[in-house]
């Protein structure tokens, strides 16, 4: 149920809400838009008439029901677009976000040499992982904490957001102390346990989807995060998993309209993964601006060759370079920036 208040509604007013909501054993969710606050009760839903008597408490205008299943994630409870801070950074805002660097953090002098370049040519995330959730246990899984402090290093040295991921649970408070932005990868879109875990944490979240994840199920998946109090969640296409064999997966760019209007969370583009090919990432990061992207992560090595994970799908920095510059008046012809 959402409880909407009345425009101007008095503080004490909504604390006496918030107190009914969980008398009643639901969780209150605070939204305060710029014109009203709304309240989103959610628990389980067999109970949820007696909410209804709500509407008839002071400050109140009316109690509605949330339809879609997925509560938090949807434009019912918030119809204007989430922007999410990264410090001076707006995600979900006028410009695109561009994130960008290697697939894995290998080394010192791959870092400083990617962020120095990635960020001359306008990127203003770096990307990198340091836990890598790869397909076999044989090949590089990342350099773990080591990673992390070459992140950190490339931080203090460009003043570059940083975006990493985290594939365990246990790893999640240490992973949060390094990154700007923590990232779930696709292939724990639906590892309940360590959404939930991410969801106690407040740093902003990059959720992959699943590569054979509906919308539907993965906005379900935001929704684990966001009922557990973090509201700062940015939704990543990268590639589902079709009958297609020409690229590595099948970048599911329809995702975007129809996340922008199913949910109020930005929606972010990888064409990287998905596509799995360098020479494809140019034109679906294009495309991805036009149908209404608010950001990009773009992987970025400065010698693909010699890349421990993901090289083939790599922009070398002078190709990057060359794509930023053909992005910006992409992006100003639909009315954002770059
Ligand atoms: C990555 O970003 O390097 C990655 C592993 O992506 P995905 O989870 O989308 O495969
Ligand atoms: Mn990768």
């Amino acid at each position: 149920m959402i409880i909407v208040m009345k425009m101007g509604a008095r503080e004490e007013h909504i604390e006496e809400v918030i107190q009914r909501v969980e008398e009643f054993g639901y969780k209150s969710h605070v939204i305060r838009g710029t014109q009203r606050t709304v309240i989103g009760a959610v628990g389980d839903e067999r109970g949820k008439a007696r909410l209804q008597s709500i509407e008839s408490m002071a400050g109140v205008e009316s109690v509605v029901p949330i339809l879609q299943p997925f509560k938090l994630a949807s434009q019912e409870v918030k119809p204007s677009k989430t922007v999410i801070k990264v410090g001076d950074l707006e995600i979900g805002g006028k410009a695109v976000v561009v994130m960008a660097g290697p697939c894995s953090v290998e080394s010192e002098t791959q870092m400083l040499e990617t962020a120095q370049a990635v960020k001359a040519a306008g990127a203003t995330v770096l990307r990198g992982g340091a836990f890598k959730p790869r397909t076999s246990p044989y090949t590089f899984q990342g350099l773990a904490e080591e990673g992390l402090k070459l992140l950190d290093l490339a931080r203090a040295a460009t003043g570059l957001k940083i975006v990493t991921e985290v594939v365990n649970p246990a790893d999640v408070e240490l992973v949060a102390d390094y990154a700007d932005i923590v990232q779930i990868g696709a292939r724990n879109a639906q590892n309940f346990a360590l959404l939930k875990r991410v969801g106690e944490i407040r740093k902003p979240v990059l959720l992959k989807r699943g590569m054979a994840t509906t919308l539907k199920e993965f906005l379900m998946a935001a929704e684990y995060i966001l009922s557990e109090g973090n509201y700062e969640v940015m939704m990543c296409e990268r590639g589902i998993r079709t009958f297609e064999t020409s690229t590595r997966f099948t970048l599911d760019l329809n995702a975007v309209p129809v996340l922008n209007k199913l949910t109020h969370l930005p929606v972010v583009v990888d064409p990287s993964h998905g596509t799995g090919h360098w020479e494809y990432v140019g034109p679906m990061a294009k495309a991805a601006i036009a149908c209404g992207a608010d950001a990009l992560l773009i992987e970025v090595h400065p010698r693909p060759e010699e890349a421990q994970s993901d090289g083939v799908q790599s922009l070398k920095l002078e190709k990057f370079r060359l794509l930023m510059e053909e992005l910006r008046p992409l992006a100003a012809a639909v009315g954002r920036r770059i």
